[in-house]
């Protein structure tokens, strides 16, 4: 439904075939150009099986202004999220893909974690959970503690809320065969 032109500043949509829209996957209020959200493409060529208002679930902004290529179908950035995949923490949008790359940005961390997430007194409560290689955690205290504390501020430039992290040893975060279940969400539970 949509194209990469030789400028590579995003993908040319067929318009002529599908009518795109971004929305707010949380209130499903349109949003404006240049904004992330949910892809929402209606048909507009087809007769026997339309789509009016599909819901792709694929996270993506329209990108503004024209295209150097000269092509004046619009275009959208490159999809690399999925709004399933989506946590609503209070009331902020989070993706684990975020805390994800966080992770595997700081020295120390292995690619193992869970967010867990409950809900006290009403109120939002997220943990991230994160195996250190044993040569850290066998470091002194101070340097787990400061390695925790690094993680939360970098986490709450990027999200805008804070989040407690654990470190914990190698091999303490369950495994299981394929995908890893990587969010547990007890808040339905309290
Ligand atoms: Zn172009």
């Amino acid at each position: 439904m949509a194209i990469e032109c030789p400028c590579h500043e995003g993908l040319h949509i067929f318009e002529d075939h599908f009518y795109p829209e971004i929305i707010d996957p949380d209130s499903g209020r349109v949003l404006p150009e240049g904004q992330e959200g949910e892809l929402v493409l209606t048909t507009l060529s087809k007769w026997a099986m339309p789509m009016i208002r599909y819901r792709t679930r694929d996270i993506t902004a329209l990108v503004p202004g024209a295209c150097g290529c000269g092509r004046s179908l619009r275009r959208m950035r490159r999809i690399g999220r999925r709004s399933d995949d989506m946590l609503i923490i209070r009331g902020v949008n989070v993706y684990p893909s975020q805390i994800e790359a966080v992770l595997l940005e700081v020295e120390g961390t292995l690619p193992h974690y869970q967010i867990i997430l409950t809900r006290e007194h009403g109120l939002d409560q997220v943990e991230v959970q994160v195996e250190v290689t044993a040569q850290v955690f066998s470091d002194r205290v101070g340097a787990l503690e400061a390695l925790e504390e690094r993680l939360a501020d970098t986490l709450e430039r990027v999200l805008g809320i804070r989040i407690a992290i654990t470190l914990v040893e190698p091999q303490t975060i369950q495994r299981s065969e394929g995908k890893a279940k990587r969010v547990i969400d007890k808040r339905g539970q309290t």
